[in-house]
């Protein structure tokens, strides 16, 4: 028989919220993990992007604070404030049906607006490193009395270089807590920073079948550089899609294949480093609402992403390393709906293609350049 969120030791206040969201079972990795996080072991937990890792921790950290009590009990770290949003937003969501209190804290945002939300007393708060690890200098966060802390996306926190901000904000918190690490990849740095500051973790780890159940058809196409705009073009006119996804390598990438896509008709955004946050929560809006269909970006503006009807990740630059086409392509097939991730290779970048095949173990499929006939029908 499948199993149920009813069967999990939590509060019927959490269950309620669960069914509220439409979630109907618990994902593999919350079947795993949530049993493990209510007896308090520290936990290792690795699972693809879009399985379900925020209600994974979330609901035994919803479960175990206690909204009676005004002060931070849990801290979880994100690598982006997107991330930070999202991950309060589902915190908000679960707890619907009780008076647990998340804060989202970040840069690009207020301080003093966030001194006085965490001055009127919350549970639990969910941000990115620089910024708690400048509340924690300030002294407006205390992280002495927390009982939990989570390193969400933790191969992209240390991707994104906040190893040393981590450091500092481990070695703050409360010697007394538990401590749970999220991540789709374990790097040797994961294993390094666990051994340092986590106590006896017991790894929770869904394996690549269980991972890819959300089923994301992988194809690659073989493009020259001369005419890789052209056969994009012909590619994405040959889809049926919805909303996607295309990746170049870099942000001068990104405006030039954006104003390349807008000179042609198609509704495409940019979302770059270089664009300021209100900019970016703006492409992000017209995105979530299909104002636009195509959202380019570098892989550090789609870190932790999280809209439900992309159907489909581009590569229009193939990445480098393998364990950024895992992230890639863990945009789309969200939630259980079927997704498509296609690269574009040039002769040159096969190599790149081949590491990836080795890192996924399995071999992409290459796909025909659509003709003309076929786009034009
Ligand atoms: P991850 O952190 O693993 O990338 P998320 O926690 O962001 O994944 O979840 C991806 C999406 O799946 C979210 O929209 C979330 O609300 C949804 N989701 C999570 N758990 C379930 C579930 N048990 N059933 C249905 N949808 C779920
Ligand atoms: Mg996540």
């Amino acid at each position: 028989m499948e199993f149920k969120f009813e069967e999990f030791d939590i509060a019927s206040s959490l269950k309620k919220a669960v069914k509220e969201m439409g979630f109907e079972a618990p994902s593999p990795i919350q079947e795993k993990v949530i049993p493990v996080i209510l007896e308090k072991h520290d936990v290792i937990g690795q699972a693809q992007t879009g399985t379900g890792k925020t209600a994974a921790f979330g609901l035994p950290l919803i479960n175990d604070v206690n909204s009676k009590q005004k002060h931070v009990q849990a801290l979880v770290l994100t690598p982006t404030r997107e991330l930070a949003i999202q991950v309060s937003g589902e915190f908000q969501k679960l707890s619907k049906f009780n008076k647990v209190q998340t804060l989202p804290v970040y840069g690009g945002q207020s301080i003093g607006h966030q001194i006085k939300s965490l001055k009127r007393g919350v549970q639990i708060v969910v941000g990115t490193p620089g910024r708690i690890l400048d509340h924690v200098n300030r002294g407006t966060l205390k992280l002495d009395q927390i009982s939990t802390l989570v390193l969400d996306e933790a191969d992209e926190m240390l991707d994104m270089g906040f190893i040393d901000d981590i450091e500092k904000i481990l070695k703050n918190a409360s010697t007394e807590r538990q401590t749970l690490l999220f991540s789709a990849t374990m790097p040797p740095a994961i294993r390094k920073l666990s051994n340092k500051y986590m106590n006896s973790p017991k790894h929770v780890t869904i394996d690549k079948g269980e991972m890819t159940a959300p089923s994301i058809e992988q194809v690659y196409y073989k493009v020259l550089d001369k005419n890789k705009l052209e056969s994009l073009c012909r590619i994405i006119d040959s889809e049926t899609l919805d909303l996607g996804i295309i990746f170049c390598r870099t942000k001068k990438g990104v405006s030039e294949l954006t104003e390349s896509l807008q000179a042609r008709g198609y509704a495409a955004d940019g979302l770059h480093g270089d664009l300021t946050q209100s900019q970016r929560d703006g492409v992000m809006k017209k995105f979530r609402k299909s104002t636009i269909e195509f959202l380019i970006a570098t892989d550090v503006a789609a870190r932790g992403i999280d809209v439900n009807n992309v159907t489909h990740v581009i590569n229009y630059d193939i990445p480098q390393d393998p364990e950024s086409y895992v992230h890639r392509i863990g945009r789309t097939g969200r939630a259980g709906r079927d997704g498509i991730a296609i690269t574009l290779v040039t002769p040159r970048e096969m190599k790149h293609l081949r590491s990836i095949e080795r890192e996924i173990k399995s071999k992409i499929p290459v796909r025909g350049i659509p003709s003309i006939e076929e786009v034009v029908e």
